[in-house]
């Protein structure tokens, strides 16, 4: 049988390319140049929107370990990455126009891709991959829409930047709720005197900004704005707002202080921490520049960075189960950003699981995602599990089942060795015998 995947941008060409891989065949739909997107700029598949640099090679860096994964998986995408890097230091970074012209090239040879350039404004029969990326066009939002409900398909995104646990001063921070009303563990409060607070206050409106594109409209922040638009509105908005000190008292002196940085738990086993309310345009140096004034805060590690943007992608927790079928829907699969990562290689990944479980359950079988000691395991745990405030998620070890800076080394040994085993386990799965290398 054929699966039609929507979107030929770096998740659909690998979701196409693994289908064709694995045996199968797959007809991948691109809406350009018949229509286009406000950023794309040609009619290669795979076009990088903005910049060329795919990050950190490192595997110690969660993204360095994110590309090795790929690689190990036999992702066509990080292999034309690689294959058409240009000098960029610790980062892998790609001639753009080759990196998207090779892709092109790869899927259009391919017998058993069918690449028609057509936008889709009903979801096709059968069994069908969505990758229509965070631009998707509006006919096919209402189609996703209608599929999962108004109110779990988001067209922005507001995040505020997210912490590393381990790296907090506890000495200058304590845990309380507001007015003792939610379990005292479930905040932790950075606590800033006045003169902080007009230090922090001031840093926060002189930092810089990313810009605005044309395409993003400023109205649809109003409900969440960045906190430097609301620390402009006036010397104690933040003070009277994401930063109000009441019903909070300082166990130390037990006094109130005049502001606090309040973090809560993002995950489960509390090793990531989100800076509640902190969403920002400001530069990522700048946010660590700035954030770090807080004193609790000094040497604090950023796993996410705080951001604002044109995004579309579904509430994973509320719409997608762990082979990434939506709930509602289990013939129609997501992949690429719109199911809440963030980042071209992580979009990638979730390319490459959609791909893989389309075809296993195509074939009649059962998709078991890697367990999440790997990126990918961990990406789909943190899309699969419930999350009252769920956003967007890039790669980063905090996600990581059981991970530690001190056992960062064997966290990384154990993803590969995962990975390995899963590849293995899958393929003979899908294909009842273990005929590709490993
Ligand atoms: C302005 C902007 C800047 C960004 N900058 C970065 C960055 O610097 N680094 C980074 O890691 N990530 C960045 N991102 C995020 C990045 O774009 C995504 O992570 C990545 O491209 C997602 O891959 P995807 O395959 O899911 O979507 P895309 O790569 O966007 O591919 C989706 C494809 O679907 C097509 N399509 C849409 N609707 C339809 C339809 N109805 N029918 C047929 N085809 C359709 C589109 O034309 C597109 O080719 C940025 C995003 C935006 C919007």
């Amino acid at each position: 049988m054929e699966i039609s995947v929507i979107g030929g941008g770096l998740a659909g060409v690998e979701a196409a390319y693994q289908i064709a891989r694995l045996g199968g065949n797959a007809t991948l739909y691109e809406m350009r140049p018949r229509a286009k997107t406000p950023v794309h700029k040609s009619d290669l598949l795979g076009e990088l929107v903005c910049s060329n640099s795919l990050k950190s090679m490192d595997i110690l860096n969660a993204h360095g370990l994110l590309k090795e994964e790929l690689r190990r998986l036999d992702s066509i995408v990080i292999k034309i990455a690689d294959e058409t890097a240009i000098p960029g230091g610790r980062a892998l970074v790609v001639d753009r126009d080759r990196f998207a012209a090779r892709l092109t090239e790869e899927v259009e040879k391919n017998p058993a891709i069918h690449v028609v350039r057509q936008e889709i404004t009903s979801i096709p029969g059968g069994t069908v991959i969505i990758a229509s990326g965070p631009l998707t066009s509006d006919p096919l939002a209402d189609e996703i829409i209608r599929l999962t409900n108004a109110g779990n398909l988001h067209f922005y995104d507001a995040i505020s930047p997210i912490v590393d646990a381990e790296s907090i001063d506890r000495e200058k921070a304590f845990y309380a709720s507001r007015y003792g009303k939610s379990e005292a563990g479930d905040y932790l409060n950075c606590p800033l005197t006045r003169e902080e607070y007009d230090a922090f206050h001031d840093a926060l409106i002189s930092a810089e900004k990313m810009e605005l594109k044309d395409f993003e409209n400023t109205a649809y922040f109003e409900g969440c704005l960045p906190v430097e638009v609301l620390a402009e509105r006036g010397k104690k908005t933040l003070a009277f707002g994401p930063m109000k000190p009441v019903g909070l008292y300082d166990p130390r002196d037990g006094k109130r202080p005049y502001a606090v940085v309040q973090l809560r738990k993002e995950n489960a086993s509390g090793n990531m921490l989100n800076l509640v309310g902190f969403q920002t345009k400001m530069k990522y140096p700048e946010q660590e520049r700035v954030f770090r004034m807080v004193p609790a805060l000094k040497n604090t590690v950023f796993l996410r960075y705080g951001s604002i943007h044109r995004n579309t992608y579904v509430n994973a927790p509320l719409c997608l189960n762990e082979k990434l079928q939506l709930r509602a829907a289990e013939r129609v699969f997501l992949a690429g950003q719109i199911t809440g990562v963030e980042g071209y290689l992580e979009s990638t990944l979730m390319g490459l699981m959609a791909g893989i479980s389309a075809f296993v359950s195509d074939r009649g079988k059962t998709f078991f995602p890697p367990p999440a000691s790997t990126c990918a395991g961990a990406l789909i745990r943190y899309l699969t599990t419930e999350n009252k405030h769920f956003q967007p998620m890039n790669i980063n070890f905090g996600l990581f089942e059981g991970y530690s800076k001190k056992t960062k080394e064997a966290s990384v040994e154990r993803c590969l060795a995962d990975i390995r085993t899963w590849k293995i386990h899958i393929l003979s799965s899908a294909l009842e015998k273990n005929t590709l290398s490993c």
